[in-house]
């Protein structure tokens, strides 16, 4: 049979083995241990001999029809789950990475990620270089000197920067580097990182795939080897997922190729208006062909994503006027959701950066970050027109 599209495997995918008495939806399962009346079976399944579950922290059906779901989305060998898309990174790491080994990484790397990289691993013996993001050569020569893991995301929070992943994937293997990619802006409709040469795929589920803001979740897809060890040290460590989280995250993912297309195309309707907006200095959208990596991005991904940032003249003062304006935007420091998000980066991906780490890594004080959800075009510009409007006259 014909491999299903994105909207069919969506809704389908990973659902048959949780279903029970008939149901047509996948249960929650709240159940924190699994019964065995024969003695040989529990011992079987225990050993991993039989399929089946034995408590909670390791494996749950909820929790594994949403690992299965993102699998197959991303077309990889296996996957597994997390509480949080920063467990999925930590816990992926820490699988991984030994004292004396090298990391090579980007500076744009998502808030939370870039602390794991300048505070957590450097306490461990873990030596980091932050490349300048999109400065490929740079990279080329960094991963040469030889590195244990290359990590990168792309596009990146909040100007989204883009990587070229192919590329990039052929140098860290050369030197034998585990090569993982944060997926999360993307998503398996825009992007697949596995397809480009990556060994890891990286989710926060609790953005796209979700979709809904309404739960927190995380995911690692790659191949059986590298997960099973992943898995290992996450049910021994115990970031493990909800099965109620679960459970939304998988409704969420049903509708997540009509959510992320709608995104896209309202993203670059948004971003084309921010574009001729006289107080807008500077739009950040790879869809753009404005964008210093567009072609890169037009190779490598399907479309642009749901998230864009753009800069106003006037700084934060600016921001701090036009933001409060908008009727449809949550002014909020998630992303990916069905309803449009926004947010200055100050308070939002690089809240824990000071002003002068800020602006080394590109990002203006004035500075918007914009998750466009899935609202008619039509009232978010109109929305966007009159809080521009609406701004003092000695503003900007
Ligand atoms: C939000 C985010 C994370 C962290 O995910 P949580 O679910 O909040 O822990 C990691 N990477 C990117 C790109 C993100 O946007």
């Amino acid at each position: 049979m014909k491999e299903p599209g994105f909207s069919t495997r969506s809704l389908w995918a990973g659902e048959k083995d949780a279903l029970a008495f008939g149901a047509t939806q996948v249960p929650v399962v709240h159940s924190v241990s699994f019964g065995y009346d024969d003695m040989d079976e529990w011992f079987e399944v225990a050993r991993g001999k039989k399929v089946g579950h034995i408590y909670g922290r390791n494996t749950n059906p909820t929790v594994q029809a949403f690992e299965e779901k993102i699998r197959i989305l991303e077309n990889a060998e296996a996957s597994t789950s997390f509480s949080t898309g920063m467990a999925a990174i930590s816990n992926t790491l820490a699988t991984f990475l030994r004292p004396g080994d090298r990391v090579v990484s980007i500076k744009d790397t998502y808030g939370g990620t870039n602390k794991i990289f300048t505070e957590f691993l450097p306490k461990q013996q873990i030596d980091v270089t932050l490349c300048e993001t999109g400065n490929h050569e740079d990279m080329e020569t960094e991963i040469a000197k030889g590195c244990n893991v290359l990590y990168l995301e792309t596009p990146t929070n909040p100007t989204v920067k883009i990587t070229d992943i192919e590329r990039m994937a052929k140098a860290g293997k050369e030197v034998g580097a585990l090569v993982i990619i944060d997926n999360t802006f993307a998503t398996p409709i825009n992007q697949r990182p596995l397809a480009l040469g990556a060994d890891l795929v990286i989710h926060s589920a609790t953005k796209f795939l979700g979709g809904h803001a309404d739960a927190l979740g995380g995911a690692v897809c790659g191949p059986e080897d590298l997960v099973e060890e992943i898995y290992h040290y996450r049910e021994i460590n115990g970031a493990t997922l909800d099965p109620m989280a679960a459970y939304l995250l998988l409704r969420g993912m049903k509708t997540l190729k009509l959510r992320v297309d709608k995104q896209n195309e309202n993203a670059l309707a948004v971003a084309k208006y921010l574009q001729t907006v006289p107080i807008v200095d500077d739009v950040f959208y790879p869809g753009l062909e404005t964008h210093p990596n567009h072609h890169i991005a037009k190779n490598q991904m399907k479309n642009y994503g749901g998230m864009l940032s753009f800069s106003v003249k006037g700084g934060i003062e600016t921001v701090r006027h036009l933001l409060p304006k908008l009727t449809y935007a949550n002014r909020a420091a998630n992303l990916g959701a069905v309803e449009t998000v926004v947010g200055p980066s100050r308070t939002t991906s690089h809240v824990e950066s000071t002003p002068e780490e800020r602006a080394a890594l590109g990002i203006p004080e004035g500075l918007v970050r914009y998750s466009a959800g899935i609202e008619d075009i039509e009232d978010l510009i109109h929305d966007l027109e009159q809080a521009f409007q609406s701004l003092p006259q000695n503003i900007g």
